[in-house]
């Protein structure tokens, strides 16, 4: 098999960038590691059956995302703000809560409706045929007399693929820690994507789903700040405006109660507890809890992505410019998006470049 190029992980940069060189006429293969598409943006049903509903990965896009903005509306689906009508709950380190605070922390925010693998779906759904293969982790890429050659496995079995470019749509830590090169990128090379932190990729989120919205009932919001825990950021999640699909609230982990090694049927009942205290025992027991601890996964999180990432990383471009590897391996992901890295625009920005 032979193609133009090759692009490796279908997360919103690598779908992206597919869509950009098939509309080209290039003849394209995008690899995906996983059984599904999306890379970090997930979205589940309450069952798990289904691939859209309360996003476990990203969920807020800003009204300052044009790209994202953009290809939502081309792909027609529906926006809503994120709710934030009521009290925001505050807990102090000792326990104590308050709930009379009058300000939305995520007031702006924009979610699609039904969840953001709508938008990866529909990415992918406008793919030429045969495209999209998923089940494939490329593990070598070797430089060969008229491009590259890629490497790796589709279950138990090995695959080889040829293509005149490759384009790596991946967090670069997560390229240095699990793909070999042939010949070897110097060690400043490494060193330096290693040195790039994967936005989010030591951290948890957690969804816990309910037969009705009580929280807005009884006039909150759904946000809530705690610095106790286990959940140390809380927001509404649920699916469509009205809560009328499905009630849910959504709260990101603390540093330190999630990461690799965690005890995750713990940390689900610490939470569902927490959330209970926080909006009080009107809120009932949650039909449902979903989590995603990020930290655990091999395709989004490395060794060195600890979930005590605080403020926003600066991410500036990387290539591979003067290497022998010049033209023929290219960098994607929102890693390498200088204005918008770490972010969904970034991905978009970062996809631009082909
Ligand atoms: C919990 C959480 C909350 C977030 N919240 C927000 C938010 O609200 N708003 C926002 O803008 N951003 C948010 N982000 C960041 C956002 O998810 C990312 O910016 C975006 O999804 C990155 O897309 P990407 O395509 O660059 O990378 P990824 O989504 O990481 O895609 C990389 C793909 O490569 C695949 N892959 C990896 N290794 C291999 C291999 N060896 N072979 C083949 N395939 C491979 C992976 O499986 C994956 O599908 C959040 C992230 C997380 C985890």
């Amino acid at each position: 098999m032979r193609f133009d190029s090759v692009i490796v992980g279908a997360g919103l940069s690598g779908l992206a960038v597919a869509r950009n060189l098939a509309a080209k006429g290039e003849s394209v293969a995008l690899l995906e590691a996983r059984d599904r598409i999306g890379g970090r943006i997930l979205s589940r049903s309450a069952d798990l059956e289904g691939g859209t509903g309360y996003d476990l990965g990203p969920a807020w896009i800003w009204p300052h995302n044009t790209r994202m903005l953009r290809l939502i509306s081309e792909l027609g689906l529906p926006l809503m703000r994120q709710h934030a009508a009521g009290k925001l709950v505050f807990q102090d380190q000792n326990g104590s809560i308050r709930r009379d605070l009058d300000f939305a922390t995520m007031g702006e925010a924009l979610r699609v409706e039904g969840g953001l693998a709508r938008v990866a779906d529909g990415l992918a759904h406008a793919l030429p045929q045969g495209v999209l293969r998923l089940g494939h982790v490329v593990n070598r890429i070797e430089s060969s007399e008229s491009g590259v050659r890629l490497t790796g496995l589709i279950g138990g079995d090995a695959f080889t693929i040829e293509a005149t470019r490759v384009i790596l749509a991946l967090p670069p830590r997560v390229v240095a820690s699990t793909i070999e090169f042939l010949p070897a990128l110097p060690e400043t090379l490494l060193h330096g994507l290693k040195s790039v932190p994967t936005w989010m990729a030591g951290h948890a989120k957690l969804v816990a789903v309910f037969e009705r919205a009580y929280w807005r009932e009884a006039g909150f919001s759904g946000d809530a700040i705690s610095h106790l825990g286990p959940l140390f950021e809380i927001h509404d999640a649920s699916p469509d405006p009205e809560a009328a699909h499905g009630a849910a609230l959504f709260g990101f982990v603390a540093p330190g109660r999630a990461g690799r090694g965690c005890d995750e049927t713990r940390l689900i009942e610490d939470a569902t507890r927490q959330l209970a205290t926080l909006f009080g025992p009107g809120l009932g027991a949650p039909t449902h809890v979903l989590l995603e601890n990020w930290a655990n996964n091999p395709f989004t999180a490395t060794d060195l992505d600890t979930p005590d990432l605080s403020g926003h990383p600066r991410y500036r471009g990387l290539d591979f410019a003067g290497l022998p590897w010049s033209g023929r391996v290219f960098l994607a992901g929102t890693e390498t998006a200088p204005e918008n890295g770490g972010f969904l625009e970034g991905a978009l920005e970062a996809a631009e470049r082909f």
